[in-house]
């Protein structure tokens, strides 16, 4: 699905002018739209938002109002294809810009992972390896994982999931992101040398000997967060120079290194409700995206909260609702026109939807 050029008209709206055109389309909407925004996104986003959230929450939120004609999505466009598959077919569910994806999506496709698994097969018993997908995968990858008895899972939820997983076989294919794979498998007690091996699908085997894929229990795909992979050990040693006391507090698409150099750790809500719960007068260095430290900065003012990254580090990709086409998509739909719908085909969606299912059992 590609992304048609914007009307002029909207390209051209001030930042104003499109703030209040998206109120007024949202007000003659009603009850008929519900508007998600993830964390990452703008403010001037978030400020039309009915639910802000991380991809798990907003999964959840998706279901909440069955009568409304059409969701809104304002992420990327995994997580519309998920709020799809979660929600009946009378609703549409509309990506503002189809160009917004996930770089980390994008880095196992359905047909590598089907490669991957009849190169296992020709190594060892695949009947004993679950397959467990991160959120942050297309929706063909979530029916692959259901199909083949896996589950979905999320920043919050990935230990249980692994945990989940490796209770029903002997290993745990888990991709996109080989980091949190990682982070889960350790913090659950497994060794990141000794029980764990990088699958890059790229190379024959994964780039792995048959021994090591017998022996290993967790098979991690070679994928990564193009912003969380940027923050580094050294930025926390600077961190801890610069601000005394203050407490490092990381997302779990972090690298192992940093994830263990850190205070804490957890998902974007685990990020939030740690510093809404702190004292005034904390400090907190947080390795996330930039427009989600930045709103915290703005809503506790009375914390010192900074970016870990001090060349700032926004999610591009997320960047790309910008609110000329939720402008634009609002409009069309107050008029009857549903512009950017989001459909995954059935033959998918029942497989993925058992996976995701999985995903909520699992929180
Ligand atoms: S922050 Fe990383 S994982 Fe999240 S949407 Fe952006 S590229 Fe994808």
């Amino acid at each position: 699905m590609y992304q048609t050029p914007l009307p002029p008209e909207y390209a051209a709206l001030s930042d104003q002018e499109a703030h209040d055109r998206i109120q007024a389309a949202k007000r003659a909407l009603g009850d008929k739209v519900v508007v998600l925004g993830h964390h990452y996104q703008r403010d001037e986003i978030i400020a039309h938002a009915d639910y802000r959230g991380d991809s798990y929450k907003l999964a959840k939120d998706a279901q909440r109002h069955p009568d409304a004609q059409a969701i809104v999505f304002c992420g990327v466009h995994f997580m519309a294809e998920s709020a799809d598959i979660l929600t009946p077919d009378h609703q549409a569910v509309i990506l503002p810009n189809l160009a917004a994806g996930c770089s980390m999506a994008d880095m196992a496709n359905l047909f590598q992972v089907k490669k991957c698994w009849s190169e296992l097969a020709s190594v060892t018993d695949v009947s004993r390896i679950v397959p467990v997908t991160y959120i942050n995968s297309a929706a063909n990858l979530k029916g692959f994982v259901g199909e083949h008895g896996g589950t979905v899972c999320t920043s919050t939820n990935a230990p249980a999931a692994v945990s989940w997983a490796l209770g029903r076989g002997d290993k745990v294919l888990f991709f996109p992101d080989q980091h949190l794979g990682r982070n889960s498998g350790v913090r659950l007690g497994f060794d990141p040398v000794r029980d764990m091996v990088v699958w890059d699908p790229f190379k024959p085997l994964g780039g792995n000997t048959p021994e090591r894929i017998r022996e290993a229990k967790f098979l991690l795909w070679k994928g990564h967060c193009s912003v969380h992979a940027r923050f580094t050990v050294a930025q926390i040693a600077a961190a801890r120079a610069k601000h005394p006391n203050v407490r490092v507090l990381v997302h779990p698409e972090c690298a192992l290194e940093v994830v263990q150099a850190a205070d804490l750790n957890g998902s974007t809500e685990f990020i939030l409700k740690s510093v809404e719960a702190a004292t005034p007068g904390s400090a907190w260095a947080i390795g996330t995206e930039i427009n989600l430290v930045s709103r915290l900065a703005k809503e506790h003012p009375d914390q010192t909260i900074v970016c870990l990254d001090e060349q700032i580090c926004p999610c591009s990709t997320m960047y790309r609702i910008h609110p000329s086409f939720l402008c634009w998509a609002m409009e069309n739909l107050a008029e009857g026109r549903i512009v950017n719908r989001v459909q995954v085909p059935e033959r998918t969606a029942v497989f993925a939807r058992l996976a995701l299912e999985q995903m909520l059992r699992v929180a």
